[in-house]
């Protein structure tokens, strides 16, 4: 047996396509409707928010997508990524199964959100758009578009909710630094930060405000579009990147993952572990278990109702259907907020609904404890978000104990918690909290879900 803990792909293997899971899925999932009409959304409906290139992206049927030559120009500063087997963790552990991660905290932004700012920022570029206008929740999103804004000329503004804003000084220097816009949201700029503010003057903001103030400021500008960091079609395409140069690692590594985990805010981080592997078993490969791990605070997959919703707060965006908690729902303030989003990536879903995902929930301080494990094994400090990941995969490693199994365990460390230490020094002050959300709040969230016949 080799005792290799670092699996590298040279550059020139970094994948040429992106991975397309609507090619391979036995039912297509459900049309994306219009807010308006309740009709099925056109290309021409989602133009005012996004370039054509990327729109085409968000609807195609086509397995295999070519990654543009000045798109992985630019990954090349960090991928291929590398994949490593835990295997401190694995002694730590006691446990017979292998474990192995993929480590996306090697991109300049510190996450995985960099493999779709780049082609975002690049098609909008191409389509002729001047800025952008997005929201980041922790930090991460915005500081990947701020990046991918500054290397392809676009102005980016961001609305980042108010909590991180707060909290996070410092992921506000990074994306100032870019060359970015930062305006706490709920803002005074749009019409509907007003109308928050109006009610609430003190609202900790959340992603579903944030998303609407954007959307907002998008579609009154000819040269301006929108861009999600998560939950779209394209936007897990483009994190396909993950899972395929993952796979080309297994091989190196002579295994084959029994399970693959990936936490789970919007999907696309887990998507893009995920999905090439469900595909590859989809077509009749060595199938993979793969498991999404999300915060008992926001539990969209396992407590969320599978329903078609808005994916702002403001109800401005087309209605997809997903695994909700209602869009006007607040989840509470916790420390992972990269998975503070009430609703769920309509493919994560529709693979959940066809028994090709599987979801669990932990609180927010046992994970930080796995988090914490981890760093002290091997050497990274993960994000919060990432936590959620890291425990996931204990959890299995410990019950392949139980069950005497070694199996092959893979999961996505999608970023590193530089920019979350307070975080951790709240953890290790004994002041982090399991913060449970309001049932009467969620149940009146989910009360107010659209009609849809
Ligand atoms: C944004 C973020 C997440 C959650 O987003 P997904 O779309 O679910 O991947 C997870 N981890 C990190 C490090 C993030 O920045």
């Amino acid at each position: 047996m080799s005792e290799q803990t670092k699996y590298l792909l040279e550059e020139n293997q970094m994948p040429r396509f992106w991975y397309n899971i609507q090619a391979d899925l036995p039912t297509p999932a459900p049309a994306v409707l219009h807010p308006g009409t309740l009709q099925p959304v056109g290309p021409a409906d989602l133009a005012p928010l996004f370039p054509m290139d990327l729109i085409l992206q968000e609807v195609s049927q086509e397995r295999e997508i070519e990654i543009p030559e000045p798109v992985r120009d630019v990954f090349r500063l960090w991928r291929p990524a590398p994949l490593y087997r835990a295997r401190r963790l694995e002694k730590l552990l006691g446990t017979p199964a292998k474990i192995f991660y993929k480590y996306e905290g090697v991109s300049p932004a510190g996450s995985h959100k960099p493999n779709t700012a780049i082609p975002q920022a690049f098609y909008n570029q191409q389509s002729g758009v001047k800025r952008l206008v997005t929201e980041t929740g922790a930090g991460q999103w915005g500081t990947s578009l701020a990046f991918a804004g500054s290397l392809f000329g676009l102005t980016v503004e961001v609305f980042q909710v108010r909590v991180s804003y707060d909290q996070k000084p410092y992921r506000r220097a990074v994306m100032e630094t870019y060359g970015a816009r930062c305006v706490a949201s709920p803002s005074m700029e749009t019409v509907f930060g007003r109308s928050v503010l109006e009610k609430t003057p003190d609202h900790p903001g959340s992603l579903g405000i944030a998303i609407s103030e954007a959307v907002e400021l998008a579609v009154q500008r000819e040269d301006t579009k929108y861009a999600l960091g998560s939950v779209l079609n394209h936007v897990l395409l483009h994190q396909t990147i993950i899972g395929q140069e993952a796979m080309e690692q297994m091989k190196m590594a002579d295994t084959w993952p029994d399970v693959v985990i990936g936490c789970a805010g919007g999907g696309s981080n887990f998507a893009g572990i995920a999905f090439p592997f469900i595909g590859h078993g989809l077509r009749g490969g060595q199938k993979s278990r793969a498991l999404a791990v999300e915060p008992a605070a926001c539990p969209s997959l396992t407590r969320g109702k599978y329903a078609y919703d808005f994916g702002d707060t403001g109800r401005m965006t087309p209605l997809t259907k997903m695994h909700t908690l209602g869009s006007q729902f607040t989840p509470p303030g916790f420390h992972a907020g990269g998975l503070r989003y009430h609703g769920m990536a309509s493919l994560v879903s529709h693979c959940k609904e066809l028994g090709l995902v599987e979801a669990v929930a932990y609180h927010q301080v046992e994970c930080f404890e796995a988090g914490v494990a981890f760093a002290r094994c091997e050497g990274i400090v993960p994000a919060p978000e990432s936590n959620h990941a890291v425990k996931g995969a204990i959890e299995e490693a410990l019950r392949c104990k139980r069950e005497g199994k070694a199996e092959t365990i893979l999961f996505c460390l999608s970023g590193h918690g530089h920019f979350d230490m307070a975080s951790y020094q709240k953890y290790f002050a004994g002041e982090l909290t399991d913060e449970g959300y309001d049932e009467v709040d969620l149940a009146a969230s989910l009360l107010g879900l659209p009609q849809v016949p």
